[in-house]
């Protein structure tokens, strides 16, 4: 009797296990994992964490009827966490690339942005020209990371781009290379930096899944209608109006 109870038991949460694959069921958490100092994309206010690219995945959460879990992480964790099947997605404020999209699936993208030099206006930077020979602070593994590795120096790299702004300002680097909204977010109240207007990359931010995960689907969707209805825009407006100093 005991042992029938035990295999009726291990069936049951077997046919759980399997069923909690794939799209997921109604009610099951959907797992986010991101790095939360990234304004106005995601950051933290208070014990929440807010922004544009939440705004974006709570609709997702909605439209799948399934309660959102959120999870802050370094961002050289995020992809990983995503490709190996420990989160559901990532929302981080990922620029889509061909080489990322050999591990990850991404959503159609949400923005269109780009890579800004920021630098310390006692030691103005003219231009990109100008940043060979000088130390470049980055994010480690960023896009930022990448195209200065490729195209100018060894950066030295930080977790985040705020520690990479701090660094800026204490003079241990001499620019720093980020993504255009949070660099504009540091600079917001702080006279001693500033931004140079050219951008150096054009990039799209989208949402990143696990390979051949059915929940894409659901995220184009979602997006397509925020973006068709406004919804997006009002977003952006908002939370780039709302944007802290991200450090
Ligand atoms: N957009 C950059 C990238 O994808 C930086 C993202 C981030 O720091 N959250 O690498």
């Amino acid at each position: 009797m005991k042992t029938n109870i035990l295999s009726i038991l291990s069936v049951v949460l077997l046919s759980a296990l399997v069923i909690g694959c794939g799209s997921g069921s109604k009610n099951e958490v959907l797992y986010m994992v991101t790095e939360a100092t990234f304004p106005p994309y995601e950051f933290r206010q208070g014990d929440d964490i807010v922004g544009i690219e939440v705004d974006i995945v709570k609709e997702i959460a909605k439209e799948l009827g399934r309660p959102l879990k959120m999870e802050d992480m370094k961002f050289d964790s995020v992809i990983p966490c995503v490709q190996s099947g420990k989160a559901d997605f990532a929302a981080s404020g990922i620029t889509v690339t061909e080489d990322r999209k050999k591990n990850v699936d991404f959503s159609i993208p949400f923005v269109k942005t780009g890579l800004v030099i920021v630098c310390r206006k006692d030691a103005p930077v003219a231009n990109a020209a100008d940043l060979k020979g000088k130390t470049i602070g980055v994010q480690s593994s960023s896009t930022s990371d990448i195209y200065v590795t490729q195209n100018i120096c060894e950066p030295d790299r930080y977790e985040n781009a705020p520690l990479a702004v701090q660094a800026l300002r204490a003079k241990r680097v001499d620019a720093v290379v980020c993504d255009q909204d949070p660099a504009y977010a540091m600079a917001k109240n702080d006279d001693s930096i500033m931004i140079l207007p050219e951008l150096l990359t054009e990039e799209e931010y989208a949402i990143a899944f696990k390979k051949g995960s059915p929940l894409v689907e659901a995220a184009n969707k979602v997006i397509e209608r925020m973006k068709a209805d406004g919804s997006l825009e009002a977003s952006l407006k908002k939370w780039r109006a709302e944007m802290p100093s991200a450090d």
